[in-house]
C-alpha cells in the first residue's frame, strides 16, 4: 500500500454503452438518434465564427437559455442549461438531495447513473422495486424521503406513466424536490412541464441527446420555478462557470429553433418503433409498450446474452445489462427502417440456427 493511498477517493463509475471506432456497424446500443442533426445547425457549424473560440463563452449561456424558454413558452428564469442532462442531474443531486440526510427514492430498474451520483455526493438512497410488469408504483413514493427522481418514460424499460400519476407523487411529496427525467418524452409520453406552475418543487429535465439528434453537443436542461433554477445556477457557478462551449451554444440555438425538423424526425422514429414492435412480436419477443426510441425486449425461449453475442458477430450492437431481474432483456435502440430490417433478418437467422 502506498503512503497516500488513504487520500484517494474511490468510487464506482457509471458504465456508458460502448462507442466502437469501426464505422460499418449498426449501432443500436446507446439510444442515439439515427437521423443527422438539423440541417440549419449543420450549416451554422460551417459558418462558425472561430475567432470567438479565443474568448471565454457566455457563463450564463443566455442565448441558449432564451431559445429553450421560447420553445416551451417559459421565462428565461425557469430554465437551467447544462452539459448534457447528466451534468444537469448531477447539479440537481448536489443542490437538492444532499442536505436532508434522508434517502432519495428512485426505482430499482432505472437509469444507472442515479446511484452513482448518490454515492459520489454521499447521499443516502433507496431503490423502490418495480412491480412484475416493470411498472413504477406511486404508493412506494408516499413515505418520508429526501427527494424523488425517476425517468418518464422510464429507462431501460421504455414505458411511461400518465400525468395523473406524476401529480399523485407530487401531492404526496410537497416538502422535497421531485425530478422527472424526461430524456425520452418527445417519443410519445406526456410531459410534466405543464405542472411546474402548480408545483414549485417540481423539476422537469430534458436533453438534446435523443430526440434532437445532438448527443455530441452535450446539451441538457431543467425547467422549473425560478427559485429552483436560481439555486442550480448558484451551485453551478460555485463549481465551473464556463461549462458550455461556444460552438455548442450556437449550434444548440439553431437546433432548438428548427422545430419542423425535430417534429419530422421524432415522428419517423416513432413510426419505425411501432413497426419494429410488430416484427419483434411475430418473432416471439415480449416487451412493454415503449414510448421511447428503444424497445426493451426478452425472448420467450432464447437467452438474451446469446442473442447479444450473435448480433455482435453480425456487427449489430445492442445493449445488455448484467443486472438482477433484467439480465434476460436486450435494450434495442430504434435506428432507421433499413437498420431495423437488418436487425430483424439477423434475429431470424439466430432463430433458424437455434432450431436446426
Ligand atoms: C440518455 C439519458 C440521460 C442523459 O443524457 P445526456 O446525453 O447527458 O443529456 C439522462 N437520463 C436518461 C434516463 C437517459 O436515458
Amino acid at each position: 500500500m502506498k503512503p497516500w493511498e488513504d487520500k484517494v477517493r474511490r468510487v464506482t463509475p457509471y458504465t456508458p454503452g460502448e462507442q466502437p471506432k469501426i464505422k460499418k456497424i449498426i449501432k443500436l446500443n446507446t439510444n442515439e438518434n439515427p437521423y443527422p442533426p438539423s440541417p440549419t445547425a449543420t450549416k451554422k457549424l460551417r459558418e462558425l465564427d472561430t475567432d470567438m473560440l479565443r474568448r471565454y463563452p457566455d457563463p450564463n449561456v443566455s442565448d441558449l437559455v432564451g431559445a429553450i424558454a421560447d420553445f416551451y413558452k417559459l421565462d428565461k428564469s425557469q430554465v437551467f442549461v447544462g452539459v448534457g442532462s447528466d451534468d444537469v442531474l448531477a447539479m440537481i443531486f448536489l443542490t437538492f438531495f444532499s442536505e436532508s440526510g434522508k434517502p432519495v427514492f428512485f426505482p430499482d430498474i432505472t437509469y444507472t447513473f442515479y446511484d452513482v451520483w448518490a454515492n459520489l455526493f454521499k447521499i443516502p438512497f433507496e431503490r423502490k422495486v418495480l412491480n412484475d410488469n416493470f411498472e413504477i408504483c406511486a404508493e412506494d413514493y408516499y413515505e418520508t424521503n429526501g427527494g424523488v427522481i425517476f425517468p418518464n418514460p422510464n429507462a431501460p424499460t421504455g414505458t411511461a406513466v400518465p400525468l395523473s400519476f406524476i401529480e399523485d407523487v407530487l401531492e404526496h411529496n410537497k416538502d422535497v424536490i421531485v425530478v422527472i427525467d424526461e430524456a425520452y418524452v418527445d417519443f410519445g409520453a406526456e410531459s410534466a412541464l405543464s405542472l411546474i406552475d402548480k408545483y414549485d418543487n417540481l423539476l422537469v429535465v430534458q436533453t438534446f441527446s435523443k430526440s434532437r439528434s445532438t448527443a455530441g453537443l452535450r446539451i441538457g436542461y431543467a425547467m422549473g420555478n425560478q427559485e429552483l433554477i436560481a439555486a442550480l445556477n448558484a451551485v453551478k457557478h460555485s463549481y465551473n462557470s464556463y461549462t458550455m462551449n461556444y460552438p455548442s451554444i450556437v449550434l444548440g440555438v439553431e437546433t432548438i429553433n428548427d422545430r419542423a425538423y425535430f417534429e419530422e424526425t421524432t415522428a419517423k422514429v416513432i413510426a419505425t418503433r411501432e413497426n419494429t414492435k410488430k416484427e419483434l412480436e411475430a418473432l416471439g419477443y415480449t416487451f412493454g409498450d415503449s414510448k421511447t426510441n428503444f424497445i426493451f425486449a426478452a425472448h420467450e425461449e432464447f437467452d438474451a446474452k446469446e442473442i447479444f453475442a450473435f448480433l455482435r458477430e453480425k456487427a449489430i450492437i445492442v445493449r445488455h445489462f448484467n443486472a438482477p431481474r433484467i439480465s434476460n432483456y436486450l435494450r434495442i435502440s430504434i435506428g432507421t427502417d433499413e437498420e431495423m430490417a437488418a436487425l430483424v433478418v439477423a434475429l431470424k437467422e439466430f432463430e433458424q440456427q437455434k432450431r436446426s
